[in-house]
């Protein structure tokens, strides 16, 4: 392939493309290339531009970092109550943070409307893909370190394959059962082997 770039087009570039790579997607970019799964990149067209596209599975892949989609957390919206005693209107948000997602103790409140909104958002998208018939994959960044990754990527691949036989095998004709006794015989006499059995 003949290089058309110059030093700096090329830098200019490849500068680009750091800034927008996280290294949990990376992770999931590599494994997948070097089993021979090909795929694209955030495809605009896609709702929610997924960080992976896989046309020929019909499969969408999130990879998604643990604080800023909230993995795990418990955000209850505010939950409307009475006071016991003063019968004063307040509000109990019920807020728990995951191993993977800590809530910063400052700002608490813009945090949490932050993450929420995130994963209002991630929902509908994840809504309308599967309503258009994706298979939606939701890769958590504590899924992808390096002890778990070979693990998190089988899965991957399980389920790739399980949507893709069920998605574009349902026009194929229907497998015949056979009953056994129209089986034909084998004419062999069973062996005698001199034990007792
Ligand atoms: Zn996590």
């Amino acid at each position: 392939m003949t290089d058309i770039m110059t030093p700096q087009q090329r830098h200019n570039c490849m500068s680009h493309i750091r800034s927008k790579d996280t290294k949990p997607e990376l992770k999931v970019r590599q494994w997948l290339w070097s089993h021979g799964y090909r795929y694209r990149l955030c495809v605009k067209s896609v709702p929610g531009k997924p960080d992976i596209v896989m046309r020929k599975y019909r499969t969408a892949i999130f990879v998604n970092g643990c604080f800023w989609h909230g993995h795990d957390v418990v955000l209850l919206p505010p939950v409307k109550t009475f006071h016991e005693t003063s019968l004063q209107k307040t509000s109990i948000q019920q807020i728990a943070n995951s191993q993977c997602c800590k809530i910063p103790k400052t700002n608490r409140d813009f945090w949490v409307a932050k993450i929420r909104r995130n994963q209002e958002r991630d929902l509908q998208n994840y809504q309308i893909l599967q309503e258009n018939g994706w298979q939606v994959i939701i890769l958590w960044e504590c899924q992808l370190k390096a002890s778990l990754l070979e693990q998190t990527m089988r899965q991957v691949e399980v389920q790739l394959h399980d949507y893709f036989l069920r998605t574009f095998s349902r026009k194929a004709k229907p497998y015949i059962l056979v009953d056994e006794e129209d089986l034909p015989m084998a004419a062999e006499e069973p062996e005698e082997y001199g034990l007792n059995l």
